[in-house]
């Protein structure tokens, strides 16, 4: 534990990434306070699909089974096409448990919410609402936050965990969100409202359609069906400022099989989300200010690894810090955050770029989504090629970042023709 009458880190949001975050440099002994502008914590929303890479790390922070009682572990990810409904490929979700050690999860956001402000509370974390963060400094001793109505936090690391709007972002890059032009649609439907529907619990499902998918998966041990569906907007393309309206909603599905058709109706009409993310970025850090979680590298959610990309970076982090603590608990800040920024924003730029390329393969209409099909209809389901890079232990170093599908980093691959 440090000496410094400062807080060691202040975490600025409260969300996934944020907590997680707080909660991973607590357990190494660091005093960790977390500013939320949110008058209370919570997460809005609903399922979230955690992959191995997350699991693992829940494993590691003694949460797996509490996570495990709380969500669904399916037994398969099955892609169907939404015209057609027919199966294009799966993962055998079992035989994956078996090749990373650890399962495939599916849970309430607010319960994988609620599971780390729970343990946050339970190691001592400071946690501050109403707390809006609008300025940030380096100062001799660390850095500083300035919030809303004036008050100043100081700490030796300040983390900034303010997601996809981040105010901190802007001390590294003049960027702006980038938008898909796509909005996404939920909803829970208690799973006794969806007799008649071919809705098997044990499986998560993706149809994949022109310009549009949608996803259902079960929640709660299995009480609650999510679903999620994605369309482009022909209001966005246009330049319309009201896009995303449920009218669309209901036109982007009016061609998709039955069992999609069925589903559109229990979507929640009055909330949708549109979809951003923002270019990669290599810089995280500056001084002793970092980006975590959507703040550094908010992707469109194809890869379901924004919130699992968040959760790795507290991991990650966490690890450096213990690693390079020295006698008397003194932690050498300049190279835990440089060892976080030499492998981080590799890895979730190849998330970021792939989620893209993933989403217009989901979409595709016409001939070449019939060739996209027959491609997937040919995958051997026990292929892990696309997986092994992602699904994999977590990096800490860049060496130990596993080589990707296809090798050729995508921001050096020649442009299509
Ligand atoms: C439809 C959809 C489905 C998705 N599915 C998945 C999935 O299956 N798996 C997955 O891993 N990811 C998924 N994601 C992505 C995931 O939701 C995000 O990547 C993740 O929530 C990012 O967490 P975060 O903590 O970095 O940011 P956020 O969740 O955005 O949290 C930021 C927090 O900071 C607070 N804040 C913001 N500004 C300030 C400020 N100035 N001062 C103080 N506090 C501030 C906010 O109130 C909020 O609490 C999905 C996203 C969408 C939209």
């Amino acid at each position: 534990m440090s000496s410094s009458p400062l807080p060691d880190v202040v975490v600025v949001g409260g969300g996934i990434g944020g907590l997680g975050a707080a909660y991973a440099l607590t357990r190494q002994g660091l005093r960790v306070r977390v500013l939320e502008q949110a008058p209370e914590f919570g997460e809005v929303g609903a399922g979230i699909q955690v992959a191995p890479n997350c699991t693992r790390i829940l494993h590691d922070y003694g949460l797996l089974e509490e996570a495990k009682e709380l969500g669904v572990v399916p037994r398969a990810m099955v892609m169907r096409d939404a015209l057609d409904a027919s199966e294009l490929t799966r993962l055998d979700l079992v035989d994956l448990e078996r090749r990373y050690g650890f399962p495939y999860l599916v849970i309430h956001r607010s319960d994988l919410h609620g599971l780390f402000l729970r343990a946050c509370r339970r190691v001592g974390v400071e946690l501050v609402t109403d707390a809006h963060a609008t300025s940030y400094e380096n100062t001799p001793a660390g850095a500083r936050v300035t919030l809303a109505n004036g008050d100043v936090h100081e700490a030796t690391v300040v983390l900034a965990a303010d997601g996809l709007h981040s105010v901190a972002r802007a001390l590294l890059v003049d960027d702006e969100p980038v938008s898909s032009a796509y909005v996404a649609y939920r909803g829970t439907v208690p799973v006794a409202e969806t007799t008649g529907r071919p809705v098997d619990l044990s499986e998560v499902v993706v149809y994949v359609g022109p310009r549009c998918h949608f996803v259902h998966y079960g929640l709660r041990g299995g009480e609650l069906l999510n679903q999620v569906a994605v369309f482009e907007s022909p209001k966005a393309r246009a330049g319309m400022d009201d896009w995303g309206t449920p009218d669309e909603l209901d036109a982007a599905f009016a061609g998709t099989c039955d069992a999609v058709r069925a589903g559109i109706p229990h979507m929640w009409r009055d909330k949708w989300w549109r979809m951003y993310d923002r270019d990669p970025i290599a810089t995280w850090v500056t001084g002793r200010i970092a980006l975590l979680g959507d703040a550094a590298h908010p992707p469109l959610q194809y890869m379901a690894q924004g919130a699992i990309m968040a959760i790795e970076d507290g991991w990650g982090l966490a690890e450096h810090v213990a690693r390079l603590t020295g006698a008397g608990g003194r932690v050498d800040w300049d190279a835990a955050l440089a060892a976080y920024e030499a492998v981080r924003p590799e890895h979730c730029r190849r998330v970021v770029l792939t989620a893209r390329a993933w989403g217009e393969l989901w979409h595709l209409g016409g001939e070449p989504r019939e060739r996209r099909n027959a491609l997937l209809r040919g995958r051997e389901p026990h292929d892990y090629t696309y997986t092994d890079w992602i699904y994999g232990p977590t990096a800490l170093f860049p060496e130990d970042e596993p080589p990707m599908y296809p090798v050729v980093p995508l921001a050096d691959a020649a442009p299509a023709r």
